[in-house]
């Protein structure tokens, strides 16, 4: 994964890296590579330029020039804004609320059905965690057995009415499903279309305000680039989630979703899906995904 903005950011800082002592026209010229690199690897335009302008401001504050090993701490200014960028810190996810109510959102295709049963998972093998799968497709029959089927595979309920066309109704009934099993996380797998429509829009938002859930997850294939961004951003507008899924990142070489979504939409990349295993799964830390960029 990254393997090419990877390539192209080390190619990048090579010079920097190499150096004892580096020129004002070395850091402007390495600058400018860095930004193509973020560039080539879809990142968005505007991010680039501020990620390069930041980072340029942090190394005339800290007088670069004249430090020791100028080429190092230039390579960890530019490590550093690239974890903020991505999020600074790890969030972990909202587990108050008995049950801890978890509503996935995204287009139809990202990864949430998959992703539903890895973090169902992923919460069980945590051993206090009895998670409760609902599948709320109203639309596609085959989504609602694909639930099934991932339920069947790691072991945890699902809960599905096929003869239901309510997604509001079967979100609420999943929920006193729960609790009168003892489930104490429910994770509520929703419709998506192919692309954002006003009426998807209005399903999901209608299931979140009815349902009021303690975490909203929005699924983004991170192959799609700045099509994920886009995506998120109008998913962002209506729910306001919490957190960004990033799945399919074991077939991205480009990277730059995952560097501009949280720009865009403020909200923390939580989760990776790196596969179509169940285990496939893991939380995102910003500073290891900008370790991995850099090479
Ligand atoms: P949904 O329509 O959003 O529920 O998407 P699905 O969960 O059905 O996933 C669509 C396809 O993407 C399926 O073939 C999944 O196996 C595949 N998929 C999901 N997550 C990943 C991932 O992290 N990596 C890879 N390579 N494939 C994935």
């Amino acid at each position: 994964m990254f393997n090419n903005l990877s390539e192209k950011l080390d190619k990048a800082l090579h010079v920097l890296k190499g150096h004892g002592s580096i020129t004002e026209v070395n850091v402007a010229e390495t600058l400018k590579e860095v930004r193509r690199a973020l560039l080539d690897a879809d990142v968005n335009f505007k991010i680039a330029k501020d990620f390069t302008n930041r980072v340029k401001e942090k190394a005339l504050g800290l007088n670069v020039l004249t430090t020791l090993q100028p080429g190092q701490l230039m390579v960890k200014i530019v490590k550093d804004e690239l974890t903020e960028l991505m999020g600074g810190d790890v969030e972990g996810i909202n587990m108050s609320g008995t049950p801890t109510i978890i509503l996935m959102s995204g287009l139809q295709g990202s990864g949430k059905t998959t992703f539903s049963g890895k973090l169902a998972n992923f919460l069980k093998n945590k051993k206090t965690k009895k998670p409760l799968l609902v599948a709320c497709d109203v639309y596609r029959p085959a989504a609602v057995d694909q639930l099934h089927v991932v339920g069947d595979q790691i072991k945890v309920d699902v809960y599905s009415d096929k003869g239901n066309t309510d997604p509001v109704a079967i979100a609420k009934a999943g929920i006193a499903h729960a609790k009168q099993n003892g489930h104490n996380v429910v994770i509520i797998d929703t419709a998506g279309r192919l692309a954002v429509d006003e009426a998807m829009m209005k399903e999901i938002s209608n299931i979140h305000e009815a349902i009021q859930p303690q975490e909203t997850l929005f699924v983004v294939d991170a192959m799609t680039g700045q099509d994920a961004v886009n995506t998120a951003k109008a998913f962002n507008d209506v729910l306001n989630f919490d957190g960004v899924i990033l799945t399919k990142l074991d077939g991205d070489t480009r990277g730059g979703a995952a560097i501009s979504i949280k720009s865009v939409v403020n909200k923390p990349i939580k989760f990776i899906g790196t596969g179509e295993k169940m285990e496939a799964i893991d939380i995102f830390y910003p500073s290891r995904m900008a370790d991995r960029i850099l090479g």
